[in-house]
């Protein structure tokens, strides 16, 4: 497969690309929706792509965050169709990140009450937090469109670039 390098330079040429196409192409282009959708690509492009399932550079951008991709790497398998699937893969890593940021949130307040404030009910505050996320997701499907959207392309141009490497270099 190509480097993270190679990853990096597609990444940033195909959202170019992508941008460009947008705004030929949509009949009344918002440079939000551009923005929002130009930021989900990137980042998902340069931190949470495919190769999350391994000890990658993607990984290793999480800095002393990476521990949240642990669980995912121990459950899934390198390049299977879980992390490398062109839609799925990008489908599963927002399910498992919104996840894990809630299973943190919890966590942390479950820490935080314990020593600071008995009366807190993480659980509920939690619930709270996720409910009044779906309602701005909901609110705003035009902006929530262009994030997941961004953030599953990245995951499908990734994978094609993977594929397309072993193909020639299984050809050639
Ligand atoms: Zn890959």
């Amino acid at each position: 497969m190509p480097n993270s390098q190679t990853h990096d330079i597609i990444t940033v040429f195909t959202a170019a690309g992508a941008n460009a196409a947008y705004f030929h192409f949509a009949p009344h282009p918002q440079p939000n929706l551009a923005i929002l959708f130009t930021a989900a690509y990137l980042f998902a492009g340069y931190a949470c792509a495919g190769d999350l399932d391994l000890v990658s550079t993607e990984f290793r951008r999480w800095g002393p965050l990476r521990f949240i991709w642990l669980p995912y790497q121990k459950m899934v398998p390198h390049r299977s169709w879980i992390s490398h699937g062109l839609l799925l893969g990008g489908v599963v890593r927002i399910c498992y990140l919104l996840a894990m940021c809630a299973l943190l949130m919890w966590g942390g307040l479950k820490v935080y009450s314990y020593f600071y404030s008995p009366s807190l009910n993480p659980t509920a505050v939690t619930a709270e937090k996720w409910s009044s996320l779906v309602y701005l997701m909901k609110a705003r499907p035009l902006e929530t469109s262009a994030l997941i959207g961004g953030f599953i392309l990245a995951g499908t141009t990734h994978s094609l670039s993977d594929f397309t490497w072993s193909w020639f270099k299984r050809r050639f």
